[in-house]
This record gives C-alpha cells, sequence and structure tokens, in this order.
C-alpha cells in the first residue's frame, strides 16, 4: 500500500512470502511488521492487478501496449492546400510551353501539340481525300486567351459564372491549355462553326467513323457527366501517354458514368 517501499522491496519478493510462511518465530517483532507491511503491499498490488483485469477485459490491448501506442484515433486526411482540381464541372490543366506547339495553319494562327498536330493534319489530308473539309477554329489558348473568352464574353452576353462555364471554361480549366485539344468546322457548313449543328454536318459524321484511328475523341458528349453542354466541334487527342495521363481524370468520369447508365438501363 505505501508507494515509498515499492522500490526497495521488490527484490525481496519471494524470500518474503517465504519467510512469512515458514519463519515467522525467528523474525524480530519489527521485521515481521516490515515482512508483513511489504508482503500485504505485494498481495494488494497482485489482487489489485488481478482485479483489474477481471473487470476491464476489453483493456488488455490498452494495458499491454502502454509503453508506445498511439490510442488517439488517426487524424482524418486532409486534400492538401493545393489548386482546386475542378470548378464548375471543368478539370484543371496545364499551359502547353511555346516550345511544344506546332502550327496547323499556314498563317500560324491555331497551333497545336506536335504529336497532336501532326496526326489532325493528317486526318486532314485523308477527310479532304473524301471530299470533307475539316476546318480548324481553335487550338490551343494560353491562359491568358481563356480569361478574355470566359469573362469578356460573359459580361458582353451577361451571363453569370454557371452558365458561361456551361460553354466556356473558366481559364486554368480549358482543355486548349494542353495543346492537345482543337475545335472543328465543316469547311463547306461554316455556318454551323461551334454550334450543335455541327453534328448535322458530313464533317462531323466523317469524324464520328474516323476520329478514333487519328487519336482523336470528342470530349464533350452530349449529357456528360462533367455537365458541359454538347460540343460536337470540340475534340482531342489522346495518342500518346502524356495526352493520356493529361485527360485519364475526365476520361474516368467517362467511364464511371456510362457504367452508371449501363445500371440503370
Ligand atoms: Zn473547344
Amino acid at each position: 500500500m505505501n508507494n515509498k517501499e515499492k522500490p526497495t522491496s521488490l527484490e525481496d519478493i519471494p524470500a518474503a512470502l517465504r519467510d512469512i510462511s515458514t519463519s515467522p518465530k525467528t523474525s524480530s517483532p519489527n521485521l515481521q511488521l516490515i515482512i508483513l507491511g511489504v508482503g500485504g503491499s505485494i498481495v494488494m498490488i497482485l489482487v489489485g492487478i488481478g482485479v483489474m483485469r477481471l473487470f476491464s477485459p476489453s483493456e488488455p490491448v490498452i494495458s499491454d501496449l502502454s509503453p508506445t501506442p498511439n490510442l488517439s484515433p488517426s487524424p482524418i486526411p486532409t486534400p492538401a492546400p493545393e489548386e482546386i482540381e475542378n470548378i464548375l464541372g471543368h478539370l484543371r490543366y496545364e499551359e502547353a510551353s511555346p516550345d511544344q506547339l506546332k502550327s496547323i495553319t499556314n498563317d500560324g494562327r491555331i497551333k497545336l501539340r506536335t504529336k497532336a498536330a501532326d496526326s489532325f493534319l493528317k486526318m486532314q489530308r485523308d477527310a479532304r481525300a473524301n471530299g470533307i473539309i475539316l476546318t480548324p477554329i481553335s487550338g490551343f489558348r494560353t491562359v491568358d486567351q481563356q480569361n478574355y473568352l470566359f469573362f469578356e464574353i460573359q459580361r458582353q452576353r451577361n451571363q453569370n459564372p454557371s452558365k458561361r462555364a456551361e460553354v466556356s471554361a473558366p481559364p486554368k480549366y480549358s482543355e486548349h491549355h494542353t495543346g492537345y485539344a482543337i475545335d472543328i468546322g465543316d469547311g463547306k457548313v461554316p455556318g454551323t462553326n461551334l454550334s450543335e449543328n455541327f453534328e448535322k454536318t458530313p464533317a462531323f459524321r466523317w469524324l464520328e467513323n474516323n476520329a478514333a484511328k487519328y487519336s482523336f475523341e470528342l470530349s464533350f458528349p452530349a449529357n456528360n457527366p462533367q455537365n458541359i453542354s454538347y460540343e460536337p466541334w470540340h475534340w482531342r487527342y489522346v495518342g500518346d501517354p502524356h495526352s493520356l495521363e493529361t485527360f485519364y481524370k475526365a476520361q474516368q468520369l467517362q467511364k464511371e458514368s456510362s457504367v452508371d447508365v449501363n445500371k440503370v438501363d
């Protein structure tokens, strides 16, 4: 019971217990008292431990691990304070650097990443051989250009940002920053440029049947999971590892939503 006795008496435990039972008469009264006190303390401690174990069967892990354990619940992982990766349905994209770009028009006005540019030019040649004119309308855009397109046009059209985001990506969130995305028109039906009616043109039908051969896919089909309005004119290149990585998240969203659609059906 007396805590002060514990440090000096621990080594004597076996002897003390034997003394109590075998040779009480040889000990002096004072020594007997001490032995009884020490022995009593030890017995009480042992009994106490036993009682604790009896009444706390769910806690042995805690007492057994007491020197080290981190018993507090693990902290809830919080996202790193990085840039928001998704805004109003649009995913965030890095801007390609000028040395990664190649012109796809004679005036040098429209550019794509080199591999996407080469593939588009080949697709354009092959389409022309079939009587189809694929006209590039817009390719790579800087964040500054997108800034103008998003906010200036938003003001001119008196749109709120959510409405504007249905038809245009906010700056830093446009696939056009990557140099892999291109808006395509039908050179024979320019009145359908950047309009849903483009889907009725021979150029769109040709793209539907052939673009995959050149590693181009439609970014925003009707009812896309990103909730961006249908853009039959907007295609992206996914023909090399970097472009695949760039659009991996967007493609996952597409796949997940098509799985959901199948479930509903
Ligand atoms: Zn576009």
